[in-house]
């Protein structure tokens, strides 16, 4: 399980800038909070070979008694209760604040792995300045610049090795194929998760048995499904209460986030009495982004009306287009509706991600593509695409080599997915093309 990462600190210190480098993206999943300025942002953290879940937490004052700053506190608590290292980010240049020391005095009492980082030291003179930042008591201070990206590498190196070391059995999703199909079940509160997963548990086809050593505390849940193994991984936001499942209270999207790691097929359970939210296309481009297959269920279809139907369909259309490859399925969990034609598509979205694709074949077909439409010319050389091997699995990638690639146009590299994914029968995964220039 990737590690998590909370970056604590008082307003204007840095923490969105050192976000947006540490994730590489603008684009971060968003708990959503009526009315907060400040969310708590989630995202994919990589440096170097390291990867993480990193999760920018508003401005925090611990002592705040009442209003936004208190909601922002009470966000940060959250986000640092869900992390196992913080990052506690302070200001090189504006030095040491009151606020500073209250918030080193909240972290100390909580005894989680604490890296104190002092940003904005580009430039700086760094063993005079930074020696203030001691009397907050969390040892030394790293100086690093969120803007200009020194330092962070070995900030995050620094953080990580406060963590005891993974255990050795730590599963691989990516590589692993033991038959088992890792499944989780994603979707915000309410949407009908727990409800699904009883109805599957329920199902006469279904032999659920135990594994021993599953892990810790995590729901996980191995059962036999028409001579197919299945193991259902710790689906957020659910408690096992003997042989049903009930939803608890709070959503956690780190745990949500862990979970679509962990799977090989993610099913995005969404409410048809709602839409599509925010925060469903906030999961749908989590998914998305960690390469999983998945398979879109919209539930409670037995609870609309013919006009909710055609809406939230469209709403599908506008707001998950980025998902098209994966199918689409309307159910009633409660009315056990559709739910045969979804595990159809779970095992078929996981066979896709899968699958081995010859390099002979996938050769053929590039050749046989140019052939069909060559590739624009773009600056002074067409580019020659010679052949192609599979680079990758879950999700599935394609590398193709040859000479002048660097500038294939988008159109063009979908215009080559959608051949590949039709010959190889690629439904409910994404499909990556990488360009490899010989020269
Ligand atoms: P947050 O409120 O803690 O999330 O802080 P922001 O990331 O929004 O940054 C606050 C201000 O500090 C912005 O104007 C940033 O451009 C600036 N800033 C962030 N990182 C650096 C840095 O490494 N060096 C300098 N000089 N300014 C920075
Ligand atoms: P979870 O929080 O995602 O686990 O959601 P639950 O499974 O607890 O379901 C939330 C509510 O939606 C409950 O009241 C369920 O009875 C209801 N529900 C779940 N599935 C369906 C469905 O297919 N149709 C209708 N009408 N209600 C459903």
């Amino acid at each position: 399980m990737k590690p998590v990462i909370a970056l604590v600190g008082r307003p204007n210190v840095g923490k969105s800038t050192l976000f947006n480098r540490l994730t590489g993206t603008r684009d971060a999943i968003v708990a959503d909070f009526a009315g907060l300025t400040r969310d708590r942002h989630y995202g994919n953290g990589r440096v170097g070979a390291r990867e993480f879940i990193v999760i920018d937490t508003g401005g925090f004052e611990p002592t705040a008694e009442s209003g936004i700053y208190r909601e922002m506190a009470k966000q940060t608590r959250q986000a640092v209760a869900e992390s196992d290292v913080v990052i506690f980010v302070v200001d090189a240049r504006a030095g040491l604040s009151a606020q500073d020391h209250d918030i080193a005095n909240y972290l100390r009492r909580l005894g989680k792995p604490t890296l104190l980082v002092a940003n904005k030291a580009e430039g700086m003179q760094q063993g005079l300045q930074l020696v203030e930042f001691f009397e907050l008591g969390l040892g030394e201070v790293l100086p690093v610049s969120s803007a200009h990206g020194q330092g962070v590498r070995s900030m995050v190196e620094t953080a990580l090795d406060l963590l005891p070391p993974p255990p050795e059995d730590a599963e691989d999703p990516d590589g692993a194929d033991d038959g088992v199909i890792r499944l989780a079940v994603a979707g915000r509160p309410n949407v009908g998760k727990s409800t699904l997963i009883n109805a599957w548990l329920g199902e006469e086809r279904l032999v659920a048995f135990d594994m021993p050593g599953t892990t810790r505390d995590a729901i996980t849940v191995p059962f036999e499904r028409e001579g197919r193994r299945f193991e259902l991984v710790d689906t957020a936001g659910l408690r096992r209460k003997g042989r049903v499942f009930e939803a608890i209270e709070k959503f956690s999207v780190v745990k949500t986030l862990q979970a679509i790691e962990r799977a090989h097929v993610v099913v995005l359970l969404l409410d048809a009495t709602q839409g599509v939210t925010d925060q469903d296309a906030h999961i749908a481009g989590y998914i998305l982004e960690s390469g999983r297959a998945v398979v879109l269920a919209m539930n409670k279809w037995d609870a609309v009306d013919s006009y909710q139907r055609e809406q939230v369909e469209r709403q599908m259309e506008n707001r998950l287009s980025f998902l098209k490859f994966a199918p689409l399925h309307l159910i009633s969990a409660k009315k056990r509706q559709g739910l045969g034609p979804l595990w159809k598509s779970i095992a078929q979205a996981h066979a896709s991600a899968m699958r081995k694709m010859p390099t002979p074949q996938l050769t053929r077909l590039l050749q046989e593509s140019v052939a069909f439409q060559a590739p624009p010319k773009t600056g002074m050389y067409r580019s020659k695409m010679r052949y192609a091997h599979q680079g990758g699995m879950n999700p599935p990638v394609i590398v193709i080599h040859g000479n002048s690639l660097e500038q294939v146009p988008e159109v063009y590299r979908r215009f080559l997915e959608g051949r590949f994914r039709k010959a190889f029968n690629l439904i409910g995964t994404p499909l990556r093309i990488e360009f490899r220039t010989a020269s």
